[in-house]
């Protein structure tokens, strides 16, 4: 039996018997694993810091004989204080979190999704949550999925795609813009929102997007969503959350 250290993101928990946890946890090398927590419920001093999702650490993981890993222990190494006290912030946890878990398959690291969910994480508790950096975090996902839309031709035949008074005939579930030929009366995105979405899955900066006008916001994460509607097999949970924070002056959402 080993038990390794690894820096690891907690994306969900789940009871296993009376008193043990299975916590299902993203590593940069190892990509998603499940682990049991053995009397992780019936003992508070087992994991003192907690194990709530979206909380970063150091996990030491033991590789026994059987299917299931454990999880010897787990050192936070960021406060996650401020998600038990917000509302804002613990909606745009629980959706980052439930958005990897449904979508990463197990076993599949990429170090640079978890380095881009760290930061998303780290974004949303330490500083102000913003809708951006959960756009920026679904085309970080997207990317590492293969599913990021197509934005410098059709997507279709890769002819040139026109802009029309401003705007572009974009399908994300179809795979992204369309010339003339193919776009079959797909709806129109600004340019400035394609613009959105090239800033922001080449690594840009949040801060020109956050001060983007809200129609832009808006139509860039409609289109985002949109995209990752059509990879998720059921809606999820976490998106009840958004309907219940307030909304800002914009009336823009998340
Ligand atoms: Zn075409």
């Amino acid at each position: 039996m080993r038990a390794e250290p690894t820096p690891t993101v907690v994306l969900r928990t789940r009871p296993l018997g009376e008193a043990d946890l299975v916590v299902v946890l993203l590593t940069p090398d190892e990509g998603k694993l499940d682990a049991a927590a053995a009397r992780a419920r019936s003992s508070r001093r087992r994991f003192s810091g907690g194990l709530g999702p979206g909380m970063r650490g150091v996990a030491t993981i033991a590789r026994g004989r059987g299917a299931l890993l454990r999880l010897e222990g787990f050192e936070p190494t960021a406060d996650h204080a401020a998600v038990g006290a917000d509302l804002t912030r613990f909606a745009y946890v629980a959706y980052l979190c439930e958005l990897t878990d449904e979508l990463v398959l197990a076993r599949h690291p990429d170090p640079e999704l978890f380095a881009a969910l760290c930061e998303a994480l780290e974004q949303v508790i330490a500083g102000t949550p913003r809708a951006v950096h959960l756009r920026r975090y679904e085309l970080a996902l997207l990317r590492c999925l293969g599913f990021l839309p197509v934005l410098d031709g059709c997507c279709v035949c890769g002819q040139p795609a026109e802009a029309i008074a401003g705007a572009l005939a974009f399908d994300g579930p179809r795979g992204g813009l369309l010339c003339v030929q193919h776009d079959r009366g797909a709806a129109r995105l600004p340019a400035a929102a394609i613009a959105a979405i090239r800033h922001l899955a080449d690594g840009g900066e949040p801060g020109p997007i956050d001060a983007a006008p809200p129609a832009i916001r808006k139509a860039l994460r409609d289109a985002l969503q949109a995209i990752v509607r059509s990879h998720l097999r059921r809606p999820l949970h976490s998106q009840a959350f958004f309907a219940a924070l307030p909304r800002d002056a914009s009336g823009e959402g998340v």
